[in-house]
């Protein structure tokens, strides 16, 4: 009597909530897993697709894919809008249907963190952060494509802005970012043009603080010596002031650059709002040791975007705290159901934590253990292959690291973009449009740069589009 069974809603699939549907596997509950993308994503590798050494579909899997032999689990892909809390329903909307109230006797909220410009949400035009798919294979275009416009570049004076990384955030992202695009522009690119030398490529990365300032001070000097080691400027201590499209101001100093990625600041989901519930000051939803919010027993909210203190400091936003807490709600929920006493308050398990820097090296920190160099290198490896969510990108992600290892040459050096020229445009008829080729014109209208003026007649110019 399948519409007897308690429904248990979980609200993301990303390390909290898939953790959670998988450990109510066996719970007697109808299980609704709704998330706005159809993949789980492992995170921590997303520097490795903006990079080139791995492709997006080796550290993201579909979510029903992983899930396909749990009967009792239903996926759905839809974005959440909001709680009703009164009606215990979720609001989801997809491109075909809107505002679809989805009923819950549990609710999990596991919607994660996107970027924070702290105020600054201008430069997010010009400085994408890395926190989807979409974000990864955007960096990387663009990193492709400024060796591209460098080489196609006559005046060399322009090669330097144009070869100009910079990286807002020398937390774990920024630093394992920068020591893969070093080696890349290093190793992989060194032979493959003729107008540039990508070696002369500069990287800076900049923090207000300290390289992996979460670190231990030993850990955090030897992964800025390895960063400029590897030829990354290290800039700490100042703030990036500005963020357009001609680069960024440091302290006061332009620095002219094409390509700025921003590994800085998190946010957290608006599950705050959609509860209406007290939050931290990041905006992190507060909880109680059960992982509920307090008057909800039935709402838990777990990962990045809940906040919850332990030993008197806030837990980390990491994917530990996500699995380990996705984990204890659907075990709570579970001995609910079935009658059984609640487990005691969660605890979190630290495993600890670490960070690569370029090929070969990495720190690691877990209790008094404090290493770098090869051997945290090979943990790195080791827990991240653990971690990925299928036997088959574990087998692809090892083959692509060994032979991205011996040989240099990485995974996915494509630009995708849409096939759509701005040059072209204009022009498209090729069989019977005639165009002059203009220089900069500006006028009234609008601006043209070196684009092909059509002479051909308007209607032609449709039937051509
Ligand atoms: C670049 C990067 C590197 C990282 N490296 C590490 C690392 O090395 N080690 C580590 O421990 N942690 C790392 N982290 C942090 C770690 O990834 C997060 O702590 C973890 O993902 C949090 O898990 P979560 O379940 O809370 O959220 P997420 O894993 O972010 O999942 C949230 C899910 O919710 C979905 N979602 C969001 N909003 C909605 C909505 N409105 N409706 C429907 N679905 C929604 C999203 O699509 C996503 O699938 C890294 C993070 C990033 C961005």
């Amino acid at each position: 009597m399948t519409h007897q069974l308690p429904h248990v809603v979980i609200v993301g699939a990303g390390f909290g909530g898939l953790a959670a549907a998988k450990a109510l596997r066996k719970t007697p509950a109808k299980v609704i897993l709704i998330d706005r993308t159809n993949h789980h994503l492992f995170q921590p590798l997303l520097y490795q697709v903006a990079t080139s050494v791995l492709t997006p579909g080796q550290i993201a899997t579909p979510i029903r894919n992983i899930l396909r032999n749990q009967k009792n689990t239903t996926v759905i892909m839809g974005e959440v809008t909001g709680v009703d809390k009164d009606r215990n329903c979720v609001i989801s909307s997809d491109a075909d249907r809107q505002n679809v109230p989805i009923a819950y006797d549990y609710l999990i909220l596991a919607t994660g963190a996107s970027h924070s410009y702290f105020g600054h949400n201008e430069f997010a035009e010009y400085a994408p952060g890395l926190k989807s798919l979409a974000d990864a294979e955007a960096a990387r275009n663009k990193i492709l494509q400024a060796f591209e416009l460098a080489e196609a570049e006559e005046d060399p004076s322009r090669h330097r802005d144009l070869l100009t990384f910079i990286l807002v955030g020398a937390g774990p992202t920024g630093v394992e970012m920068a020591g893969a695009l070093a080696i890349f522009v290093r190793n992989t690119l060194k032979s493959d043009f003729r107008r540039i030398d990508p070696a002369s490529a500069r990287i800076v990365l900049v923090d207000t603080a300290h390289v992996l300032g979460t670190f231990s001070e030993n850990l955090s000097k030897a992964a800025k010596q390895r960063l400029e080691k590897l030829g990354v400027e290290v800039r700490l201590g100042h703030s990036v002031d500005v963020i357009d499209a001609e680069g960024v101001v440091i302290a006061g100093e332009r620095v002219a650059s094409k390509t700025v990625i921003w590994t800085a600041g998190v946010a957290p989901s608006p599950a705050g709002k959609w509860l209406n519930a007290e939050t931290d000051r990041a905006g992190r939803v507060r909880i109680q040791k059960d992982l509920t919010v307090p008057g909800h027993p039935e709402i838990f909210v777990v990962g990045d975007t809940a906040s919850l203190d332990q030993n008197g400091k806030p837990l980390p936003g990491l994917a530990q705290v996500a699995m380990q807490q996705g984990r204890y709600a659907a075990k709570l929920i579970h001995n609910r159901i079935v009658g059984n006493p609640p487990p005691s308050p969660f605890n979190y398990f630290d495993k600890g934590s670490m960070a690569v820097v370029g090929k070969g090296f990495a720190v690691l920190q877990s209790g008094k253990v404090r290493i770098s160099g090869l051997v945290a290198w090979l943990v790195w490896a080791a827990v991240h292959l653990q971690f990925l969510a299928t036997s088959s990108l574990r087998v692809s992600v090892f083959l692509q690291w060994v032979w991205t290892y011996v040989t240099g040459q990485r995974g996915d050096r494509l630009i995708v973009s849409p096939h759509r020229s701005e040059f072209a445009k204009p022009g498209l008829d090729t069989t019977t449009a005639k165009g002059t080729f203009a220089s900069r014109q500006d006028s009234g209208a609008g601006r043209t740069e070196g684009v092909k003026t059509p002479t051909v007649g308007a209607k032609a110019l449709r039937e051509v589009l």
